[in-house]
């Protein structure tokens, strides 16, 4: 018996999760339920995070958890319990399947059956922001080696597993080459080591408009977080409905399943809702913990439950429907098919999955690393690049001068251009020169030299070359 942790959410949750735990528990699934309460009632009895201390060790205890989805009242400071226990439990991926089920549910796209594996602990989502100008406000976009390197194995090895012919990667990386071109290169390495299954890349713009338009063309897409949030809900709305898609969120240890949609708080207490979208995060759920066979039964079960034509509000449409029902009689009915499999929709089949394998990180030798310049940032009201020029110079010294002015990135000194719009934030990049070596004591120097001059100097920036590699980017324009 495999203890699971379950929280019923709010909203629509508790019907969708009396429905989902009814059906797998019928199918044979081999799990102890403990339950713990989440959401909304936690968040407005005083506790901004949703969760209680005591919640917190029944999930580390148990590590499988099954949520259903919750209601997090706005303002007043609450903070997204899904975010929050993402990154307390280091679940960093974040696995979506979408797949139409024409004819039975409409849909524009026939044929997709597409995975999305999304990262889900880094990249703009690591929420380090700061106001640094009257004008400018910044977000850190973190992508690390080791967030790259799990995520890319674990879209290998979920492919593999799921006998999937092809890795997508989607990156930005012709715009953010030391970020996203990470996750690319890493994606190129990895993908080596899995000859047997087809690799490409996509620049994510026009990647995502192939994906709205041609989907059939994609099978697995792997991508760093916020692409991964944006396309992963577009993919779920093509395929027919939201309502139908489940997620699962794996961390080395611990591992969360869930719908994708929220908790439909308009639609409670009705006996309205599908509880589909969470039952497919217990199939995966299921699967997850070993339990393939009653994870394959349920899968069939309901495929031949949506050809039969039983469904509920949201995806009902005369001519294709038979059956209007509520969460409850849907539950039934797919009880009843237990044992039996889809006619036309594809059945499926779980009894070769083998366990992925996914070994823990391992620290890379370190590089040389070697301090080539700074990047000092300074808040200036002015407009003139060449005045600023003038007073930036200042600080100058003989070995250590001012090579270079950009404002949001854009090159405006030397040799700007007088159309360049510049807001107040201005990077002042200070460099060697022929001969001389950079240190941090020059850096000390030139920050004490910007108080003695009254420039107003917001952050700095280390310029670092990694094993001869310049880790940093030029101006746009350089
Ligand atoms: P929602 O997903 O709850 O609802 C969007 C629309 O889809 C609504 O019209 C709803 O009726 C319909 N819908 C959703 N699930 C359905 C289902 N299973 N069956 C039938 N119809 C369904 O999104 P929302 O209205 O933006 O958010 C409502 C609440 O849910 C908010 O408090 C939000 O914070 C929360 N939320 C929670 C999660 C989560 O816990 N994972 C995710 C998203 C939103």
């Amino acid at each position: 018996m495999i203890k699971i942790t379950v929280a019923k959410g709010d909203g629509i949750g508790p019907e969708i999760m009396d429905a989902t735990l009814e059906i797998i528990l019928a199918a044979g699934a081999n799990v102890e339920i403990e339950e713990i309460e989440v959401g909304e009632k936690v968040y407005l009895a005083g506790n901004t995070s949703g969760i209680s201390a005591e919640s917190w060790d029944v999930i580390r205890r148990n590590k499988i958890f099954l949520k259903a989805p919750i209601t997090t009242p706005q303002g007043g400071g609450y903070k997204s319990l899904n975010v929050t226990t993402r990154k307390f439990l280091g679940l960093y991926s974040n696995v979506r399947p979408c797949m139409s089920l024409h004819p039975f549910v409409r849909t524009k796209h026939p044929v997709m059956d597409i995975v999305i594996v999304r990262e889900n602990e880094e990249d703009l989502y690591a929420g380090i922001e700061h106001q640094q100008t009257d004008e400018v406000v910044q977000c850190l976009k973190l992508i690390s080696r080791p967030g790259c390197e799990k995520i890319v194995r674990y879209a290998f090895e979920y492919a593999k597993q799921q006998n999937r012919k092809k890795v997508t990667c989607f990156t930005k990386d012709n715009i953010m080459k030391q970020s996203d071109g990470l996750f690319h290169k890493v994606f190129d390495e990895i993908a080596k080591e899995y000859p047997e299954i087809e690799n490409e890349h996509w620049i994510i713009d026009i990647g995502a408009a192939k994906m709205a338009d041609t989907p059939e063309v994609f099978d697995v897409l792997v991508m760093p977080n916020l692409y991964g949030d944006i396309l992963s809900d577009i993919a779920a709305q093509i395929t027919g409905s939201v309502g139908l898609a489940g997620s699962a969120n794996i961390g080395e240890e611990c591992a969360m399943f869930e719908a994708i949609h929220g908790s439909a708080p308009r639609r409670a207490g009705q006996n309205l809702a599908n509880p589909s979208g969470l039952l497919q995060g217990a199939i995966m759920m299921l699967n997850h913990i070993g339990e393939t066979a009653v994870a394959e039964k349920v899968q069939n079960a309901w495929l031949k439950t949506l050809e039969d034509g039983i469904h509920t509000y949201d995806i009902y449409k005369e001519g294709t429907s038979k059956q209007k029902v509520g969460t409850k009689e849907f539950a039934k009915a797919v009880i009843a098919n237990l044992g039996s499999k889809p006619n036309q929709l594809k059945a499926v089949s779980y009894a070769k999955n083998t366990a992925l394998k996914l070994p823990k990180y391992k620290k890379k030798q370190a590089a040389v690393k070697e301090l080539e310049g700074v990047d000092l940032f300074v808040h200036w009201n002015g407009t003139e690049a060449n005045e600023l020029a003038q007073i930036v110079q200042k600080i100058e010294f003989d070995q250590i001068k001012l090579t270079m002015i950009t404002n949001r990135g854009i090159k405006v000194w030397p040799e700007g251009f007088k159309e360049t719009f510049c807001t107040d934030h201005w990077r002042c990049r200070f460099k060697p020169t022929m001969g001389n070596k950079m240190t941090k004591n020059h850096i000390i120097d030139l920050l004490s030299r910007c108080l003695e001059n009254n420039i107003d100097n917001i952050k700095t920036e280390n310029l670092y070359s990694f094993d001869g590699n310049p880790g940093y980017s030029l101006g746009q324009g350089q």
